[in-house]
């Protein structure tokens, strides 16, 4: 280090130790749950200089320090990075003299004092020394609560260090900015302000049968655009159009010997899924209760590598659903199998390690091999396959694009029901936090290089650690570099983009045009790849890129589904519900002036009746009577198709809903929803409520869901057992 250098550290600790001193105004008092954890909280106010522990940590990662965001080496004296990112950004100009350099950086703020720009470290703030210099001042770190993360922890820990944010590993009296839980919206209660990372109703949507479902509604609507889902059955209920339509394929070509995968309704991590050839192999009772399920056509013609099958994890952040704000990250994982892949055949249907790509199971097997490596072993960098593949000729230009049509349009898919169960949650206009959700993404890419949608996870496994044979017999969990340069990455960014201090410069920093997700870029062998701060805290570039809005004009149109949950939602009335009771739809069919003496009234009750009731019965385990969405969707389809019998499905839906919409003028506001609203029925929880809910807190229907998931809920949406599985360890 030169004098200069050192001149520089020293003025920066002294601005840091009167920033302090400035900071502790600002500062909530130290209002951690007692007993606090030794382990807690990085200190946010370490020395802004490379020195200590955060140097240390960058070198292992292999950083390199007095580079901005883009690599390209500072001129001049050794400022640290971010200070200089701190006043780069526009709107309120502000400066820093640095004494004895005479040199002056320049900075913008928002007007709330809050620094723009993505890469600093947020912590400081203006003040004036003595002799009227301006240095930074520290602001209150923004805080995290982490005492649900569960696995995710270790990689959060890395995260909020890095930020230089502030932990809260055992909860926080007061409100905290960010709540990272584990499992689900549900796993801290009665949060009103902030940020939770999960939304309400994820775990639901994606569980297998409910996402088979929803992409199978957009299938009906869009056959061209949603072809990237496997055909699937939903059991038991389409166990006897599978076998009739399986016979018939089979008679009518005899070569044809299709295989069909079979997985079990909320379960994860390939537990219980098994391959078979023909619809009678079907396990279809689990003791005296029919099994629920998703059976699928096997992709039997995968892309290989290595002659090994392979799936990609990628990482998708749904920043917000109002309005859809979608990230994919650019770095993934790949994981492999184990056995050399065989199309499959009687012989090798059981063989799991050649059809099953699951790290949780190939990882019991004694081919699997852990590596340090990104581009070898059995779980590598999407971006050094990607690498390969490129080597080769593939054009993966062309797949990263299907990549992201893909997971945009899956998306869209689940996001009705979502809107759902957010207003039941969360009703406008009452206190609550906004959601944010990191979602897995499994994709298959087949031989052809087509992309296939294997599965969402909404608990995606956030460990950066595996389990390994240390000694015989003795395991142990031993730091895994592939995925914690994967997933911290993913963590912190999705941290740094729901900054709340940052969110209008990490939107106005990310791309508006709304063109071709072909000319996306693409990361290709992560091995060069910088994740990490260098020693200055200064940050790489986000590792989340915006395809949504990004790509709006591409996508937009299959937002179909979106407008009818908004008529829906319209007519749910009072907040809190997510069933339309009968008047409510006869209302809505009033309204929207949809009878008349073909169709009377007491039709639109028999309708009502008939599909609510094989609803009712195709999902046994709702919680509250009266009309969902999915079964106010198939009301709706049958609406459009009597209405305008001459035309093909989208278009006899598009036209009913321009007619409903026509009748009922722009959204109106809650108070509007509630006049809209009529009397429902009852939700069949109430009855049994009584029973053990005597808290007069507990009136609204989302209380009364909160309840029933914790304790005395007669028909349980999600098992335990089940509600466990679908968290990836
Ligand atoms: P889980 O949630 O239990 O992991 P998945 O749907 O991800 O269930 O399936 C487990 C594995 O089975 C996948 O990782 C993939 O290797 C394989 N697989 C799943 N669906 C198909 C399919 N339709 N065709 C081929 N392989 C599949």
């Amino acid at each position: 280090m030169t004098d200069r250098d050192g001149n520089v550290k020293v003025q920066l600790c002294q601005m840091k130790s009167l920033g302090e001193d400035a900071g502790k105004e600002e500062t909530d008092p130290e209002d951690e749950m007692p007993a606090s954890s030794p382990s807690a909280s990085p200190d946010p106010s370490s020395c802004i200089t490379s020195t200590g522990t955060d140097a240390s940590v960058s070198k292992q990662r292999g950083e390199k320090s007095s580079k901005d965001s883009s690599g390209k080496p500072l001129q001049g004296v050794a400022v640290p990075a971010y200070a200089v990112k701190n006043f780069n950004s526009p709107v309120c100009e502000q400066t820093l003299h640095i004494k004895g350099t005479g040199k002056i950086l320049q900075g913008k703020s928002e007007s709330n004092g809050n620094y723009l720009g993505l890469h600093e470290s947020r912590n400081t703030q203006e003040t004036r020394c003595e002799d009227g210099c301006k240095l930074p001042r520290k602001r209150r770190p923004v805080t995290v609560d982490t005492s649900k993360a569960k696995t995710s922890l270790e990689a959060l820990k890395i995260s909020i260090k890095e930020l230089k944010w502030k932990e809260f590993p055992l909860g926080r009296r007061a409100a905290c900015d960010i709540y990272w839980h584990g499992v689900s919206f549900h796993d801290n209660e009665n949060i009103v302000s902030g940020q939770v990372n999960k939304f309400p109703g994820m775990v639901e949507m994606l569980r297998k049968i409910n996402l088979s479902r929803a992409v199978r509604t957009m299938q009906d609507l869009f056959p061209e655009e949603y072809d990237f889902y496997p055909r699937s059955w939903i059991l038991p209920e389409e166990y006897q159009q599978f076998s009739a339509q399986i016979r018939m394929a089979k008679e009518s070509d005899t070569s044809v010997s299709p295989t069909f995968i079979v997985k079990p309704d909320g379960g994860s991590q390939g537990d219980g899924i098994y391959l078979i050839r023909d619809p009678s192999d079907l396990k279809l009772m689990v003791g005296s209760q029919p099994k629920q399920a998703v059976v699928q056509e096997y992709i039997n013609k995968p892309l290989l590598i290595d002659k090994l099958k392979f799936d990609i994890r990628l990482y998708v952040l749904i920043k917000s659903l109002e309005p859809l704000e979608i990230y994919i990250a650019k770095e993934g994982l790949t994981r492999f199998c184990t056995e050399p892949y065989q199309e499959p055949c009687q012989k090798n249907l059981t063989h799991v390690f050649m059809h099953l790509t699951n790290y949780s199971l190939n990882v019991h097997s004694c081919n699997f091999v852990h590596s340090d490596s990104q581009s070898t072993g059995s779980k590598r960098t999407l971006s050094s396959v990607l690498y390969r593949l490129a080597v080769k000729g593939v054009d993966i230009k062309r797949v990263w694009s299907d990549i992201i049509a893909l997971v945009i349009k899956s998306v869209i898919a689940v996001v009705p029901e979502l809107k759902v169960y957010y207003q039941a949650d969360i009703p406008p206009g009452k206190p609550g936090p906004t959601c944010f959700q990191i979602l897995g993404f499994d994709i298959l890419l087949m031989k052809n290089l087509k992309p296939v949608l294997l599965e969402v996870n909404s608990n995606p496994s956030m460990r950066i650690e595996h389990e390994q044979e240390v000694a015989p017999g003795v395991f142990q969990y031993v730091p895994s570099p592939v995925d914690e340069q994967v997933k911290v990455g993913v963590i912190r960014d999705t941290l740094r983009l729901m900054d709340p201090c940052n969110k209008k410069s990490t939107a106005s920093s990310q791309p508006k045009a709304s063109g071709s997700a072909q000319g996306e870029e693409i990361q290709v062998d992560g091995e060069q790849q910088g994740r990490c701060p260098d020693n200055s805290g200064n940050l790489p570039p986000l590792c989340l890129k915006q395809v949504y809005p990004k790509y709006t004009k591409q996508f937009n149109h299959l937002r179909l589904v979106e407008r009818i949950a908004a008529l829906f939602i319209r007519f749910l009335g009072v907040k809190g519900n997510m069933r339309l009771g009968p008047t409510a739809f006869r209302t809505f069919i009033r309204t929207c002036k949809l009878s008349n003496s073909n169709f009377t009234m007491a039709s639109v009750d028999i309708l009502y009746i008939d599909i609510t009731r094989r609803w009712s019965c195709a999902l046994p385990d709702s919680r509250e009577a009266g009309m969902g969405l999915q079964a106010f969707l198939e009301a709706f389809f049958y609406l459009a198709a009597r209405r305008f019998k001459s035309l093909m499905l989208r278009e006899q839906v598009v036209s009913l809903l321009e007619l409903c919409e026509a009748h009922l003028g722009p959204q109106s506001g809650s108070e509007d929803r509630r006049s809209l609203s009529c009397s429902r029925v009852m939700p069949r929880v109430i009855k049994t409520q009584t029973l053990c809910l005597s808290n007069p807190q507990l009136n609204s229907p989302a209380a009364q869901r909160r309840a029933m998931s914790q304790d005395c809920r007669p028909h349980q949406r999600l098992k335990p057992r089940t509600l466990r599985a679908n968290v990836e360890n």
